[in-house]
C-alpha cells in the first residue's frame, strides 16, 4: 500500500469491486452517522472505496472528512475549489473512481446505505449497466413542487431526444462501462440523468425507500431546481431554438389569408379606413418572414450546438470476437462468433 499526500495509507492498492460517490455541500453534521451506516454495508460486499466530493462547503465538511480518513482509510476526498453544483461534483467524483461498479448517493442519508446490496443485485445477476432506485415513501413537500416537477418531466419528454423516468432519483449504480461513457461526454451544461439516458445501456429500476434528511436542510431551493430544469431541456433538445420558424409560418399564413380577404372585401364593398388593411398585412407577413428567418438560424445554431457538445457519436455495449473482448465466458460463448485466438489458447 502506498501513502498519500496527508500521510495516511492510500486504500487504493487493490482494484475495488465497488466505488461509492458521495457529493456533499455543507453536510458536516451528518457525516459521522453516514459512515457509521455506510461502511459496515460495504465491508460485507467486498473491496470498496468511498469517494467524497466536497463541493465548496462553507462549513467544516472538509476538515471533518480529513479526520474521518483516519478512521476509514478507504475514504478518498476530492475537494472542489468552489461550489460547482451537484451534477459537476458527481462528475468529479466519478472521474476518480476505479471500482467495477459505482454507486452514486446523497450524503444526507436520504438514500439508505442498506439499499446498496439490492442495487447491486441486477448488476451482478444480469449484468445491467444502470440500476436506478425508484423513490418510494418520500413526498418531497407540497402540491406546488410536485405540479412543477410533473410539468418539467412532461416538457422534457416532449422536447428532448431521450426519455427519463420521473420516478427515479439520484440513487443509482453504474457499471464501469457506463461510467467511462459518461465521462467521455465533455459538455459543460450537464444534466446527469439525461446524459445517462442518452448513453443508453441496459437499465433497470428497483424500489427503495427514501428517508427524510438526517441533518441540515436541502440545498435545492426553487431557483436551483428551475436552473437545472432549463439546463436539462436546452441540453437535450433544440426545439426552443427551432420553434420560431413554425410560429413564423403561422403568422405569414394568417397575413396572407387576411390579405386575400381584404382584397375581396375592398373589391365588393370599397375601402373603409384607407391604409389600414395594407399595414396589418405588411405587419403580419413581415413578422412572419422574420420569425422564419430566426427559426432557420435556430436550426443551424442547433446543429452547431450539438456539434460543439462533442458527445461521442455512439457507444458500444460489448464486442464479440475481437481480440480485446473481455475474457468473460458469457461474452465469448457466442455460437455465431469464433473464439478470438488469444482467448481460446492454452488448454
Ligand atoms: N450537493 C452538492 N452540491 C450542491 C448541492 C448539493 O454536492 O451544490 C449534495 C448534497 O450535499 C447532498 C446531495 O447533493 O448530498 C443532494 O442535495 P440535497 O439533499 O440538498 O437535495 P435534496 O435531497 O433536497 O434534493
Ligand atoms: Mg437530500
Amino acid at each position: 500500500m502506498s501513502v498519500s499526500a496527508d500521510g495516511l495509507v492510500d486504500g487504493s492498492a487493490e482494484r475495488p469491486l465497488i466505488s461509492v460517490v458521495l457529493p456533499m455541500r455543507n453536510e458536516s453534521r451528518g457525516l459521522a452517522r453516514l459512515f457509521e451506516r455506510l461502511v459496515p454495508v460495504l465491508e460485507k460486499i467486498g473491496p470498496y472505496e468511498m469517494v467524497a466530493i466536497d463541493d465548496g462547503s462553507t462549513d467544516d465538511t472538509l476538515s471533518r472528512l480529513k479526520q474521518l480518513r483516519r478512521t476509514y482509510p478507504r475514504l478518498k476526498v476530492v475537494s472542489l475549489s468552489r461550489n460547482f453544483g451537484k451534477e459537476i461534483a458527481v462528475t468529479a467524483g466519478l472521474a476518480r473512481t476505479s471500482g467495477a461498479c459505482v454507486v452514486i448517493m446523497d450524503s444526507d442519508l436520504q438514500h439508505i446505505p442498506e439499499g446498496i446490496p439490492a442495487l447491486m443485485e441486477p448488476w451482478t445477476r444480469e449484468g445491467f449497466g444502470i440500476v436506478y432506485a425508484r423513490r418510494v415513501g418520500l413526498d418531497r413537500g407540497g402540491a406546488l413542487r410536485s405540479t412543477l416537477s410533473a410539468t418539467f418531466y412532461k416538457l422534457f419528454d416532449f422536447m428532448s431526444e431521450v426519455k427519463i423516468d420521473r420516478e427515479t432519483g439520484d440513487f443509482l449504480l453504474l457499471d464501469r462501462r457506463v461510467v467511462d461513457a459518461f465521462l467521455a461526454m465533455p459538455e459543460r451544461n450537464r444534466f446527469n440523468r439525461g446524459l445517462l439516458a442518452w448513453a443508453g445501456f441496459r437499465t433497470t429500476t428497483i424500489p427503495l425507500e427514501v428517508e427524510a434528511r438526517h441533518a441540515g436542510t436541502s440545498n435545492f431551493g426553487f431557483l436551483r431546481l428551475a436552473r437545472l430544469a432549463v439546463t436539462a431541456i436546452t441540453a437535450f433538445g433544440t426545439l426552443p431554438l427551432r420553434v420560431w420558424s413554425y410560429i413564423g409560418m403561422l403568422f405569414s399564413l394568417v397575413g396572407l389569408f387576411y390579405g386575400a380577404f381584404i382584397v375581396v372585401r375592398t373589391l365588393i364593398f370599397g375601402a373603409d379606413v384607407p391604409g389600414y388593411p395594407s399595414i396589418i398585412v405588411a405587419v403580419l407577413v413581415s413578422a412572419g418572414v422574420q420569425l422564419i428567418g430566426l427559426g432557420i438560424i435556430g436550426e443551424y445554431l442547433g446543429h452547431v450546438y450539438s456539434e460543439v457538445k462533442r458527445r461521442p457519436l455512439y457507444l458500444v455495449q460489448e464486442t464479440l470476437g475481437f481480440s480485446d473482448s473481455p475474457a468473460d465466458p458469457t461474452v465469448v460463448d457466442d455460437p455465431e462468433t469464433p473464439l478470438a485466438p488469444d482467448l481460446g489458447g492454452g488448454e
